[in-house]
């Protein structure tokens, strides 16, 4: 595709775009349609579809229209159940002889996705990639205000593939699902991260955990989110972590609105609705605290996010040894 549309355009269209994914099983949740598109997931069955999304990333515009991110409480009841069934899957394996990881190294395989040698085709700079790798290592060690974690990020590979029929990536397409599966490198332990101009009104979105690794599995992010990119607001490689939160089985802070278990963590206050660009004082629901907007798994502008929770830390760490542990 040789057109590339205005701001205005993408952020309209990806409203519209995102109603048409659907995707669901007990293993996957997705980017949600609206609710007239919305149907339930068969329920038991262990069918893990081509492609699974966690929640995209979609930047401020969308607001006013219906948030197609939210999971339904069906689909975070399935991905809670299935957590409990993997941790206990994994003890039954581990006869006291391996003893959960403490801390994480984890491989990051780059690929640039291009339609052509420049820069608007997708042409992106080495130092835009090592910059990234650096924000992650920054966000995930707590460096930026925030509860430090066990993972750290190594660069093992950038891998730049020439393609215009896979460019822009457009979320839940056939090519999507093709590039992925040409692609991928390495076990569940591999963060595979794909880099391009994507679905227009996202910023990126990824796949959750599975107890069988799926050749669609990683994180897809808009090219020029990346630190130093032209993508205003979101430019500094808060998409990526944001993204990667989910890889490692975050939901967003807004999941469940303000009742329920929201987003399964204690220390992330209750939050109505996503945050947009930086909110000063917001707090939409009576539970205790303050709208948690400057955490990495709000919508807010990159500027205003910077921290992941203890809670958030530990629920990581759980998912990991449940499902992306050797
Ligand atoms: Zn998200």
């Amino acid at each position: 595709m040789g057109l590339r549309p205005n701001l205005l355009t993408r952020r309209a269209a990806g409203v519209a775009s995102t109603t048409l994914a659907l995707l669901l099983s007990t293993a996957a949740v997705g980017v949600v349609p609206a609710a007239s598109a919305f149907s339930a997931a068969p329920g038991g069955t262990c069918v893990e579809p081509a492609d699974v999304h966690a929640g995209a990333r979609v930047k401020a515009g969308g607001a006013a229209k219906h948030e197609p991110n939210e999971l339904t409480a069906t689909q975070i009841k399935e991905r809670e159940a299935d957590l409990a069934a993997a941790l206990r899957e994994r003890a039954s394996r581990r006869t006291g002889a391996v003893a959960p990881l403490a801390t994480v190294t984890i491989p990051v395989v780059v690929h640039v996705i291009q339609e052509d040698s420049t820069r608007v085709g997708g042409n992106i700079p080495d130092s835009m990639i090592n910059n990234q790798i650096a924000v992650l290592n920054q966000a995930y060690s707590g460096a930026t205000g925030g509860a430090p974690t066990a993972f750290a990020f190594q660069l093992s590979k950038i891998n730049r593939v020439v393609n215009p029929s896979w460019y822009p990536i457009i979320d839940g397409s056939s090519a999507e699902r093709a590039m992925k599966t040409a692609l991928r490198e390495g076990g569940k332990n591999t963060l595979n991260l794909y880099l391009g101009d994507v679905t227009p009104g996202l910023l990126g979105w990824a796949t959750f955990p599975q107890r069988r690794l799926s050749s669609t599995d990683g994180v897809v992010v808009l090219n020029e989110s990346l630190p130093g990119g032209t993508e205003a607001n979101y430019n500094q490689g808060d998409t990526a972590t944001h993204e990667v939160g989910h890889w490692l089985n975050l939901y967003h802070t807004f999941q469940g609105g303000c009742s329920g278990s929201g987003d399964g963590v204690a220390d992330t206050p209750a939050e109505a609705t996503p945050a947009y660009e930086c909110p000063t004082g917001r707090n939409t629901c009576s539970a205790p605290g303050l709208d948690p907007i400057t955490n990495f798994m709000d919508y807010t502008y990159d500027s205003c996010m910077h921290q992941f929770t203890p809670g958030q830390a530990s629920r990581m760490l759980t998912a990991w040894n449940a499902y992306r542990a050797a």
